[in-house]
């Protein structure tokens, strides 16, 4: 039967696997036991400090005496113990997909995707939205989760913060097809709240690998969820505005969702002068003033 560590012992591994997570390591291992060696080193601890032998979980197939003894404490490898917390993970950048194959890749993205029930918020989807635009665009844009308009139609930004969007591409000299439109989730929040992290952490590996099959030259974060999940950090957007930041071998330039520009109208001039260093990197000319 499966005994449990005491309080000391426990708390000294969750202050390494603190530690460890610090430093970045995320992914833990658990190394079968081998059961006649870990006999014989609590019959050693008890014998020479006369304290109690430390009591490891011993899962079923680990137990003293359910299995021959192993030659090697790292003879075999097991799966990883799931994260108890989320965790963004990353995916490595993937190898950069021809122009002609990126639709062909998108799709297979979307095939993988399925009918997601990968997290919570499949239970009040209507239609799950992807993302939207040309695989081999130029300028990619990055919004937070579907609202119900994008729940209702399978299509990112379609409602009202939509056609600002809209208007904000326009501005800039592009068309809508010429871009391409993705969300940090692809389910919509109920009440059109932020992702949790959990769900953060489950759908953005598929926007990575969204992003890079188009490879676009420039990247735009629209709000603070999306910059969180994109840039690895939270931080008030007032000091990730108004510079390309380097991100996943491309340009990543962040400013106001346009949902708070429709509450805020005020910020548009400020989301205006994003737009203008997007358009910069993008060698896009710019209007002249007066
Ligand atoms: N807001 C978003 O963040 N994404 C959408 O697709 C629509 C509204």
């Amino acid at each position: 039967m499966a005994q449990s560590l005491d309080s000391a012992t426990c708390q000294a591994l969750l202050d390494r696997v603190r530690f460890y997570r610090d430093l970045g390591l995320t992914e833990f291992y658990r190394r079968p036991v081998n059961p006649a060696l870990m006999a014989s080193l609590a019959a050693e601890l008890n014998e020479s400090q006369s304290l109690r032998a430390p009591s490891f979980p011993l899962h079923s197939a680990e137990r003293v005496g359910d299995q021959p003894a192993s030659p090697s404490l790292l003879s075999k490898e097991e799966e990883p113990i799931p994260l108890r917390k989320p965790f963004p993970v990353v995916p490595a950048i993937a190898p950069a997909v021809p122009a002609a194959e990126r639709a062909a890749a998108m799709q297979l993205i979307r095939e993988e995707l399925g009918e997601c029930t990968r997290c919570a918020l499949h239970t009040g989807r209507n239609k799950l939205v992807f993302g939207d635009g040309s695989p081999v665009a130029r300028l990619m844009f990055v919004g937070e989760g579907p609202g119900a308009d994008e729940d209702a139609q399978g299509l990112p930004f379609v409602g009202k913060a939509g056609q600002l969007l809209n208007n904000m591409i326009a501005a800039m000299g592009l068309k809508r097809e010429e871009v391409y439109i993705a969300n940090v989730v692809k389910c919509r929040p109920p009440n059109n709240r932020v992702p949790e992290p959990e769900e953060g952490a489950t759908c953005s590996p598929f926007l990575f690998r969204q992003i890079d099959v188009v490879r676009p030259e420039v990247l735009v974060a629209l709000g603070a969820t999306a910059a969180t999940w994109l840039l690895g950090t939270r931080q008030p957007l007032a000091g990730l505005r108004g510079r390309v930041h380097a991100m996943r071998g491309t340009r990543l330039i962040v400013t106001y969702h346009p949902a708070y520009l429709l509450r805020d109208p005020r910020q548009k001039k400020e989301a205006w002068a994003d737009l203008q260093i997007a358009m910069k990197e993008l060698g896009l000319k710019l209007p002249t003033k007066g």
